[in-house]
C-alpha cells in the first residue's frame, strides 16, 4: 500500500504545492500525520514545546489522484485510523470560549490504553473518569481554486472543519477543484465535543488509511452541489463555514435543501417543508478563522423516495 509519511508536511492547502504521491482512483493509501502542535513534544512542564518555527496545524499530503479534473468529485472512503499512544490538550489565554480564564497556557497530556473489561481504547481523564476514544479527522481537503488557503482555515474545499463525524467507516466527498485533487490531511483528535469550546481537542498524531475514488457524470450531480458532503451511517451531511455561525447555518441547510430537493424531486416548498421537519443542523466548530455548521439528514428518506419515483 502506498504510504505518504509524515515528512510531507504543509500549512497551506494550494494549488501549485508539488505533490507527494500519485496514485490511480479506487487505491488506498496511508497517511502518516503529525499533530496540530507539528508534533512540537509538548508536556504538561513545557506547555509551548521545543521546536520553534514549527507548521501551525500540520496536513500530511497532497495526494494526486489519476484521472481526477476540475468538475468531479472525490469520494475519499475513511478505512483505519491508528493513534500514537497519547494525545494532548492545551489551554490558550488568546483564544476559544474560555481564553479569559487562562493567564497563560497549559497543557496536558493523555496516554491511552485499553480498557480491561471493554476491550475499548481510551484514556482516564482523571482518576474518576474514563473516556472512550472517538478518533475524527480535524483537517482534511483537497486544493482550493486559486489562491492557497492556510491548514487552520476550513472552506468549500474541506480544511480545518473540525467535524466530529469525519471518523473511519465514514465516506466523505470533497470537490476537485485542480487537477489531481491534491488530497491532504492531518489534525487527527482522539475526541472532540461539537464546537471544539476550548480551542482543541484531544490532539494526536497517527496513520490515516483512505480509499479515494474519482465520481464523474450526471448521475453524481446532486452531490456536485452539496459539498463538502459526509456519509456516516444513516446520516448525510452537508459541512459549510462562514465568517459567522448564522452563515454557516444557512449554507449547511441550503447545500442539503438543495440535496433533498434533487434526489427526492421535490419542490422548493416541499423540500423546505421536509428539512424542517428532518433536518439537523449541528455546530462542528466556534473557533476557527471561520465557523462550521453541519446539517444532517436521514439517508433512508432519500433511499425512500428515490426508490418510489
Ligand atoms: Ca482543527
Ligand atoms: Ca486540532
Amino acid at each position: 500500500m502506498l504510504t505518504i509519511g509524515r515528512a510531507n508536511v504543509t500549512d497551506m492547502l494550494k494549488a501549485d504545492q508539488p505533490a507527494a504521491a500519485c496514485c490511480e482512483s479506487g487505491d488506498t493509501v496511508a497517511f502518516e500525520t503529525r499533530d496540530c502542535y507539528d508534533d512540537n513534544d509538548i508536556t504538561e512542564e513545557n506547555p509551548y514545546g521545543n521546536v520553534k518555527d514549527g507548521l501551525e496545524n500540520p496536513a500530511t499530503g497532497p495526494l494526486y489522484v489519476k484521472g481526477a479534473e476540475p468538475g468531479d468529485v472525490l469520494k475519499v472512503e475513511i478505512k483505519e485510523i491508528r493513534l500514537r499512544e497519547y494525545g494532548i490538550m492545551r489551554t490558550s489565554p488568546t483564544a476559544g470560549a474560555f481564553h479569559h480564564l487562562y493567564r497563560d497556557k497549559s497543557a496536558r497530556r493523555f496516554y491511552f490504553q485499553q480498557d480491561k473489561e471493554s476491550g475499548r481504547e481510551g484514556f482516564w481523564f482523571d482518576d474518576r473518569l474514563w473516556l472512550d476514544c472517538d478518533t475524527m479527522i480535524g483537517v482534511i481537503g483537497t486544493a482550493p481554486k486559486g489562491e492557497g488557503v492556510l491548514t487552520i482555515t476550513p472552506g468549500s474545499h474541506g480544511g480545518n472543519m473540525d467535524c466530529n463525524k469525519i471518523k473511519a467507516g465514514t465516506t466523505l466527498y470533497l470537490p476537485v477543484n485542480v487537477p489531481g485533487a491534491l488530497l491532504s490531511m492531518g489534525d487527527l483528535h482522539a475526541r472532540m465535543g461539537d464546537g471544539e469550546v476550548l480551542i482543541c481537542g484531544l490532539e494526536t498524531a497517527g496513520v490515516v488509511t483512505v480509499r479515494v475514488s474519482v465520481l464523474k457524470g450526471k448521475e453524481h450531480q446532486p452531490l456536485f452541489a452539496a459539498l463538502p458532503l459526509l456519509h456516516a451511517k444513516d446520516r448525510l451531511m452537508t459541512i459549510q463555514s462562514g465568517k459567522t455561525m448564522d452563515e454557516a447555518a444557512v449554507l449547511a441547510a441550503g447545500k442539503m435543501q438543495q440535496l433533498v430537493k434533487a434526489v427526492c424531486g421535490l419542490t422548493d416548498e416541499d423540500s423546505g417543508m421536509l428539512m424542517s421537519l428532518l433536518g439537523d443542523l449541528v455546530i462542528c466548530q466556534i473557533v476557527n478563522p471561520l465557523k462550521t455548521v453541519r446539517c444532517e439528514f436521514p439517508v433512508s428518506v432519500l433511499e425512500g423516495y428515490r426508490k418510489n419515483r
